[in-house]
């Protein structure tokens, strides 16, 4: 099975997406997902310029020694856009892979360990009235589980809840990237969020009992002594998870929230490769692991990481915001559904646009999503639909603090 053609396909159906698409001599095509959120150019170039013309001739079935002749042939390692790219490269081989062998990824990657991944939705509200109607809404949509981020009072918008809305458009609609040509700016106040958001929790609770699953994101703007109290204030919420408490980079940062908090800790959607955890893992710093198959390497890369975290007690919590293209996600429920140490799998769907140009088979019912019983991920991509959306800068915002300094978003 050997590499014909290595395609890079940047389309926007609704935001960037950067597709690596490889046909092999007997006609298969594998999809592999290159998006790198506001940095997308860069890995379509990385892939293009240096990537490809290595790809063309191999031997499509020789996984693993591809992705050591990405990690080690490079010279330099891990970082989110060469861990991106060698994402793309690897989920395409997975794809051609299980294709290639008659069945649907998962049953490759060790078969079903579970009937259906958990998927926790993104409710959001400038106030705790906005905030309740899109935690029903969610529910009516069928999740089981609901990440809750809602504006700061004095603060503006903020991370989570939308800023910029369409007329018509639903309360709660949140994509985090804003096309234009350079990002936006959001104000922030650490006090004033540590002081509102044990409220809002307390309101929800008691607006919808003590089972919902609760989450809740932090987007990195705590120091370590004050994620320690947030997460001691939210203890009598029963998180299933507090996020991105600090930022993500300080490994070391978590022993102290750890001192003083049991409130489940999730943190790394950031980091790039399993050599990013050592310290976070082999401390159990850290409950749930947040990297995605598209940022850390792919299914090659994840599982590796994955599998570090299994033996230090830590579960998945997969990265799956609309920046995962359909490609990914796709790649992210086959890997989900057959490891061992799952835990939950964020879920924002792409809006009815994006399906014009990706066909996916993965199905969510019940609160569970299922990648499909198709060969290969199950995805396919429309080129001549592809070529009809293209590229339009779009970043996410930056914060800055009153007096003007920069911020963690
Ligand atoms: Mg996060």
């Amino acid at each position: 099975m050997r590499i014909e053609s290595a395609e890079v396909v940047v389309t926007s159906p609704g935001r960037n997406f950067v597709t690596l698409r490889l046909t092999t001599d007997d006609g298969l095509v594998g999809l592999g997902d290159g998006t790198l959120n506001g940095r997308e150019l860069a890995v379509a170039s990385y892939l293009r310029d240096h990537v490809a013309p290595l790809l063309v001739g191999r031997d499509a079935h020789r996984i693993e020694d591809t992705w050591q002749l990405l990690h080690r042939g490079a010279y330099w390692r891990r970082g989110p856009v060469t861990m991106t790219a060698i994402a793309a490269v690897d989920v395409a081989l997975w794809d051609l892979k299980a294709k290639a062998a008659g069945m649907p990824l998962y049953q490759l990657l060790g078969g079903a360990s579970r009937n259906g991944l958990l998927a926790y939705g993104h409710a959001s509200g400038r106030d705790t009235e906005e905030l309740f109607d899109s935690i029903r809404h969610h529910l009516d949509e069928g999740f089981r589980a609901i990440r809750v981020q809602i504006s700061i009072p004095g603060v503006g918008s903020v991370y989570g809840v939308s800023s910029v809305r369409a007329a018509g458009e639903r309360a709660d609609h949140y994509e985090p990237a804003v096309r234009a040509g350079l990002s936006i700016e959001e104000g922030w106040d650490t006090r004033a969020y540590l002081r509102h958001v044990p409220t809002v929790f307390e309101a929800v609770r008691s607006e919808f009992g003590a089972e919902l699953p609760l989450l809740h994101d932090g987007h990195h703007r705590m120091t370590p002594i004050q994620a320690a109290r947030l997460g001691r204030d939210l203890e009598p919420y029963d998180l299933f998870w507090l996020e991105d408490c600090t930022p993500t980079e300080d490994q070391e940062a978590l022993r102290l929230v750890r001192q003083h908090t049991v409130t489940p800790l999730a943190i790394g959607e950031v980091l790039s490769s399993v050599w990013d955890y050592q310290t976070l893992l082999r401390e159990r710093l850290v409950d749930f692991v947040r990297s995605s198959v598209t940022h850390t390497g792919g299914i090659t890369g994840l599982r590796r990481l994955l599998n570090l975290a299994a033996l230090h007690g830590a579960r998945s919590g997969m990265h799956g915001a609309t920046d995962i293209s359909p490609v990914g996600m796709a790649a992210a429920l086959h890997l989900g559904l057959a490891i061992h140490n799952f835990g939950i799998q964020e879920y924002m769907p792409h809006p009815d646009v994006t399906g014009a140009v990706f066909r996916t088979s993965f199905a969510f019912a019940n609160g569970l999503l299922h990648p499909g019983d198709e060969v290969g991920l199950g995805v396919d991509l429309d080129v001549s639909a592809a070529d009809r959306f293209p590229y339009e800068p779009a970043y996410l915002p930056v914060a800055r603090l009153a007096d003007g300094t920069v911020h963690d978003w």
